[in-house]
């Protein structure tokens, strides 16, 4: 999962690559070490058989500075390397390329802003095929409002909320990441079938949450589009951006004077596993569903570093 500012590609495992995944366990210790159980259990039942490491942050790493510094003491990043890092890479990174070959143009000359929505949520700064920003930070934590996380918060309400609960850091983290978000704000559920079901005739709460979820996405692609000086797409991906006609046009409704028309008869009929444009012939920025290939880009990435 993490291969922090040491990979910016997928690569051959070797023991080097095994040490430096094992030097990344601080930033991911839920993922790292079963991703490298997984490969040493490869190694011992099938020796000869090479593995290929493909990491959710590589696609990020031409983030520059000032989009992956943060303001604390420079020391946290001189030394531990706190910054921002992203994930989904390899999602945003197929769904952009796709993305260039339904619009018959090359990666190279577009600004795309990539939405992936599934249980976790991310968007991404796509300038010429490259990240330049994007919403998860050092960890999924922040950025958007995802099913159970709480994403963008302000950081004093960590320490405030601690203290008054009286919450172990455990506790906390727990809170943050497994009961805020959707599921927080509702009371209902983190899948958003559960929330959308008689959208908008459920209850206020489940509308919140829907209400909340979606202006973050709103407010980080308007961010982008700043960022990019300019956007000739955005497209949505994973479970809630491919199947949620809801979302999207609450996120969309009000955006013409960014170029962005919605056909709401398109985006109604857009669900899983169809891809398509969205958007009114004369919406100058298009908007695409592309259901999401990771596993695609692991094979090809495969082939490539098995044969580089
Ligand atoms: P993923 O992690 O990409 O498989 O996405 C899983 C999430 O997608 C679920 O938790 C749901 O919130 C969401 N999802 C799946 N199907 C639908 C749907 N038809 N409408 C809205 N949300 C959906």
């Amino acid at each position: 999962m993490h291969g922090g500012d040491k990979f910016s590609s997928s690569v051959l495992i070797t023991e080097e690559v095994k040490n430096a995944i094992r030097e990344c366990i601080v930033f991911a210790p839920l993922h790292n070490p079963p991703n490298l159980k997984g490969v040493e259990a490869v190694e011992e039942i099938l020796p000869k058989v090479k593995q290929v490491a493909v990491f959710d942050t590589a696609f990020h790493q031409t983030m520059k500075p000032e989009a992956y510094i943060y303001a604390l003491p420079y020391m946290f990043y001189e030394k531990h390397r706190i910054r921002r890092y992203g994930f989904h890479g390899t999602s945003h990174r197929y769904v952009a390329a796709r993305a260039a070959q339904l619009l018959g143009k090359p990666l190279n000359e577009l600004k795309l802003i990539t939405v992936h929505l599934g249980n976790g949520g991310s968007v991404c700064a796509i300038n010429k095929g490259k990240s330049v920003d994007t919403s998860m930070g050092h960890t999924p934590l922040e950025g958007l409002a995802m099913g159970t996380r709480c994403g963008d918060l302000d950081p004093a309400l960590i320490l405030h909320i601690m203290k008054e609960y009286e919450l172990t850091i455990s506790e906390m983290d727990n809170l943050l990441n497994k009961h805020s978000g959707v599921l927080g704000i509702s009371q209902i559920s983190s899948d958003l079938r559960d929330l959308e079901d008689d959208w908008p005739n459920k209850s206020d709460r489940a509308n919140l949450a829907l209400d909340v979820y979606s202006h973050r996405i709103k407010k980080y692609i308007g961010a982008y589009i700043a960022v990019l000086n300019g956007c000739d797409a955005i497209i949505w991906t994973a479970g809630v951006g491919e199947n949620s006609p809801i979302v999207r046009s609450i996120v969309h409704k009000e955006m013409d004077w960014l170029g962005v028309k919605l056909d709401l008869e398109k985006n109604e009929v857009t669900w899983r596993g169809a891809e398509g444009d969205i958007t009114t012939p004369d919406s100058k920025v298009k908007v695409l569903v592309i259901p999401t290939n990771e596993e695609l880009v692991i094979a090809q990435d495969t082939i490539e570093s098995i044969n580089r």
